[in-house]
């Protein structure tokens, strides 16, 4: 069996809907997909119809925006009710973040000389959740840069001209709102914050004292030594590893869906843990 519990469509920075997403999954060879878009589960509806008439199961997620300290931490809802109300709440709250936030990135770029930045963000953004991810596909479609890492380096990242910083929900609460709606939570991929190996012990530590129950330890683009940095990781703090792509575009092929290397047998995978439940196969 193949899980992959982690990927974009374009109710995030997806650039699929959701039933295509789920279709290529399939062609992938991913028998249990997860969408997780990020802060939002408006496209969980389409993927379920679409996972019941394939042959694929599909797990409602959600990928939430943390703040924690200065870090920004990305945790993973899997097996979440999509429809429990205060889970609602607080992807509520957190669009809103976005929405504010978009404004005042896109002040800051039009003051950089960028033309139209929140039309031509909201451009890529055909359900109105504005990420980075879509102010970059502006910026390269301007010629502005050749690519979107590029635009990152030179706008998008901390202390560049069009990075806003924004006080996402704190840990314990996306914890929270994930095991109300009877989920597990999972920190995404740890490998790419910006902190000492001590710091991320911290935060499995604080993760763990939240209600946190997963790690991320296999993902798309990464290679044996992180594999195994993050397997460790899982196992020194018995938190249940997690395999997922991060698939957000057919065109980048490192990150395509079911593209990761199997768990090693040295953790325990997440789909072990009892609130972990899938849906009946169409
Ligand atoms: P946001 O959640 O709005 O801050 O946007 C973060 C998203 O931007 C991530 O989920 C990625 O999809 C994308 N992203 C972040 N860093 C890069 C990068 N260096 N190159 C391309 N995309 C990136
Ligand atoms: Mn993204
Ligand atoms: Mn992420
Ligand atoms: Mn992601």
């Amino acid at each position: 069996m193949r899980y992959d519990l982690h990927s974009h469509s374009h109710y995030s920075d997806g650039s699929l809907a959701p039933q295509d997403v789920v279709a290529r999954a399939q062609q992938c060879g991913v028998d249990v997909l997860a969408l997780t878009d990020h802060d939002s589960v408006a496209g969980i509806e389409a993927a379920l119809e679409a996972a019941r008439s394939l042959n694929i199961a599909l797990v409602p997620g959600v990928e939430v925006s943390v703040s924690w300290g200065k870090h920004l931490v990305h945790i993973i809802g899997l097996c979440v009710d999509w429809q429990h109300a205060a889970f609602l709440a607080g992807m509520q709250r957190q669009q809103q973040l976005r929405e504010d936030r978009a404004i005042q990135m896109a002040n800051k770029l039009e003051k950089h000389g960028v033309p139209n930045a929140l039309e031509g963000a909201l451009g890529f953004a055909p359900n109105g959740l504005v990420t980075r991810r879509h102010f970059a596909q502006h910026l390269v479609s301007l010629g502005i840069a050749p690519t979107l890492p590029k635009v990152f380096e030179r706008f998008l990242r901390p202390g560049k001209p069009g990075y806003v910083s924004t006080t996402w929900a704190p840990l314990d609460e996306a914890v929270g709102w994930i095991n109300a709606a009877g989920g597990v939570a999972v920190v995404a991929h740890p490998h790419r914050y910006d902190m000492s190996a001590t710091t991320r012990r911290r935060l499995a530590q604080e993760f763990l004292d939240c209600g946190g129950v997963g790690l991320e330890v296999a993902c798309g683009g990464c290679g044996e030594d992180v594999l195994q940095s993050s397997a460790a990781l899982a196992q020194r703090f018995g938190l249940l590893a997690s395999s997922g792509s991060d698939f957000h575009d057919p065109a980048s092929n490192w990150t395509d869906l079911g593209r990761f290397h199997a768990l090693p047998p040295n953790v325990e995978p997440i789909w072990n843990h009892a609130r972990f439940k899938l849906q009946e196969k169409g």
